[in-house]
C-alpha cells in the first residue's frame, strides 16, 4: 500500500525488560482509520500512541456498538516475524461488524496496514520462549448523538502489546465451574461475535466463579440450560473414548480460529473429531462410567488449555494426568510449534512479514 502516512513518535518508551502482566504495556504506535457517511472506510494511518479524544456523547460509549479481534505476532528463532491465520481474524471482524450494523472494510487491506505497523514495532515481539505480541483491533461508533441507530461515524484502532508467556511453569490443568445461573449469548443474539457487550455479560459470572476458587466458567446454553457452548473466552472440546467433540457452531458460539485449527489438525492426524449438540449430562456420565479422558479450551491467548477439575452442581468431574501422551499437550506444542516456526506449516497458516 502507498498511501499509508506513518507518524513517528518523538518519543520512544523504553522497552520492558520482564513482562509479569496481560494487556499492561503498549507499544509506541498505532494504526488509526476513520468512517464517515461521505468517505467510507479512509485516511488509514500510523501515529503515535496516545490518548484519542471523543466526543462524551459518542454513540459506543453509550450503547456498546463496538466490535474487536485478537491475534498475536510471533519471532522465531531465525528473528522472523510470523503472524497466524491472520486475514481469518479480519473476515470475522466483518462478520462481527455486520452483526451491529458497522460498514464492512477491506479486510486485505487491513491486514497490508497492520504488516506495516507490526514492522514498525518489530523490536517490540519479545522473543523469550512463549512469549508474543498481541495484537488488538477495534472499531468503535464515534459519532455524537444519543438517538438509538446505527452511528455514521466510526474510529478503528489497532494496538500492540508485548505478552509475556502464557504458561511460564508449564501447561497448568485450570478449574472451572459450569455456571447455571448466569447466560453468556443466546442464539439470535451477539454470541456468534466479538462484540464488546458479550464480555460486560460475563463479567459478574467470572467474578463470583473466581471467589469461589475457579478459574473459568463453563456456558451452557441460554435457554435450556443443558447444552455446553463455550469456556470463558474460549471454545471447548472433550475427548470422551478415543472421540473428540465440541459444540457445533450454532450462532451463540464464537467462531473461534484455534477451534477451527484444532478440529483441522485432528482430521489430518485421522483422530475422529465432531460438532455437535453436547448436554452437559453427557459429560458427566462419561466422567462417571470413566471414558471422560481430557478436555480443553482453545483460543489465540492460551492456545490449548487443559482442564483438570470442572463443578457441575455438587459433582466434582476431575481428569488430573495430562502428559506429553495426552492429545491436549500433543496439540499444544503443535500449534505453538507453527506459530514459532519449529513445526512446518503444511496448513498454509502462517503469514510472515
Ligand atoms: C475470541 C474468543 C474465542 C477464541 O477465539 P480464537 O479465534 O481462537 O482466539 C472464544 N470464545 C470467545 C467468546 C471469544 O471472544
Amino acid at each position: 500500500m502507498e498511501n499509508l502516512i506513518i507518524k513517528k513518535t518523538t518519543m520512544p518508551k523504553e522497552r520492558p525488560r520482564e513482562i509479569k502482566s496481560f494487556g499492561t504495556i503498549f507499544t509506541d504506535h498505532i494504526l488509526v482509520m476513520d468512517y464517515t457517511k461521505n468517505n467510507g472506510w479512509d485516511n488509514m494511518r500510523i501515529e503515535p500512541y496516545g490518548s484519542i479524544a471523543l466526543d462524551p456523547s459518542a454513540c459506543a460509549l453509550h450503547y456498546g456498538q463496538g466490535v474487536f479481534e485478537g491475534l498475536k505476532a510471533y519471532k522465531t528463532k531465525n528473528g522472523d516475524i510470523q503472524l497466524f491465520r491472520p486475514l481469518d481474524n479480519f473476515l470475522r471482524l466483518n462478520r462481527s461488524c455486520a452483526k451491529v450494523c458497522i460498514p464492512q472494510l477491506d479486510a486485505n487491506m487491513l491486514l497490508d496496514g497492520l504488516e506495516q505497523l507490526v514492522k514498525l514495532e518489530k523490536d517490540w515481539i519479545p522473543e523469550e520462549e512463549g512469549t508474543s505480541l498481541y495484537i488488538r483491533p477495534y472499531i468503535i461508533a464515534t459519532e455524537a448523538f444519543l438517538g438509538v441507530r446505527p452511528a455514521v461515524e466510526y474510529k478503528l484502532l489497532i494496538i500492540l502489546s508485548p505478552v509475556g508467556a502464557y504458561y511460564p511453569e508449564g501447561l497448568k490443568p485450570v478449574k472451572i465451574l459450569v455456571e447455571e445461573n448466569y447466560v453468556r449469548a443466546v442464539r439470535g443474539g451477539l454470541g456468534e461475535a466479538k462484540t464488546m457487550a458479550n464480555y460486560a455479560a460475563s463479567l459478574l459470572a467470572a467474578e463470583e466463579a473466581k471467589k469461589k476458587g475457579f478459574s473459568q466458567v463453563l456456558w451452557l446454553d441460554g435457554v435450556e440450560r443443558k447444552y455446553v457452548e463455550e469456556v470463558g473466552t474460549m471454545n471447548i472440546f472433550f475427548k470422551i473414548n478415543g472421540k473428540v467433540s465440541t459444540p457445533a457452531l450454532n450462532g451463540s458460539i464464537l467462531q473461534g480460529i484455534t477451534r477451527d485449527s484444532v478440529i483441522q489438525v485432528l482430521q489430518k492426524w485421522e483422530i475422529p473429531v465432531e460438532e455437535r449438540k453436547i448436554t452437559i449430562d453427557e459429560i458427566v456420565a462419561a466422567s462417571k462410567n470413566g471414558t471422560l479422558e481430557e478436555i480443553f479450551g482453545t483460543g489465540t491467548a492460551a492456545v490449548i488449555s487443559p482442564v483438570g477439575k470442572m463443578a457441575y452442581g455438587n459433582e466434582l468431574l476431575s481428569i488430573e494426568d495430562y502428559d506429553d501422551e495426552s492429545l491436549s499437550i500433543k496439540l499444544y506444542n503443535f500449534l505453538t510449534g507453527i506459530q514459532y516456526g519449529t513445526v512446518q506449516d503444511d496448513f498454509n497458516w502462517i503469514k510472515r512479514i
